[in-house]
């Protein structure tokens, strides 16, 4: 029966029966990555390290579990900013941010510009507009938090 078959195939799928994997990647294409488009939130971030890290009026960024998150290329081209638990993760070469390494090494906080392929979620909400860029105008309807969520 090619029902059953196919149910066979999905159960023994290392990644996971519904596993779709997203690249993406930094501006000279030095490092790429893979992370499944399992995010568990996603949010655009205005404080002044976001900021200032990303040249750019806010991050909009997504979470997922560290362990998910797979470097494909260029290991040796990171370049980590910060400690095993909270750091930026660069590409060496041409300075793009990839990832921020969060919550003591739990988490990875994916930079979303720099994804190759559409993520399932998109940001809900805008946090630490209290520090937002006086030139930004933020038009959607999103909710607005001074620093962080409220839980
Ligand atoms: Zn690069
Ligand atoms: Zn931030």
């Amino acid at each position: 029966m090619s029902g059953g078959l196919k149910t066979a195939f999905r159960r023994f799928d290392a990644a996971g029966p519904l596993a779709v994997m997203l690249t993406g990647k930094c501006f000279c294409g030095a490092v790429h990555y893979a992370v499944p488009d399992e995010f568990l939130y996603a949010m655009n971030c205005h404080c002044s390290n976001c900021r200032r890290t990303t040249g750019s009026a806010f991050k909009p960024f997504a979470g997922i579990a560290r362990a998910k998150l797979t470097v494909a290329r260029g290991r040796d081209k990171l370049m980590v900013f910060g400690d095993e638990g909270a750091n930026d993760t660069h590409c060496r070469v041409c300075g793009s941010l990839l990832y921020s390494v969060v919550r003591d090494g739990a988490f990875v906080h994916v930079a979303l510009g720099t994804l190759v392929d559409a993520p399932s979620i998109r940001p809900t909400m805008h946090i630490f507009v209290g520090s937002k860029a006086p030139w930004f105008t933020i038009t959607d309807d999103l909710p607005q938090y001074e620093g962080h969520a409220a839980e």
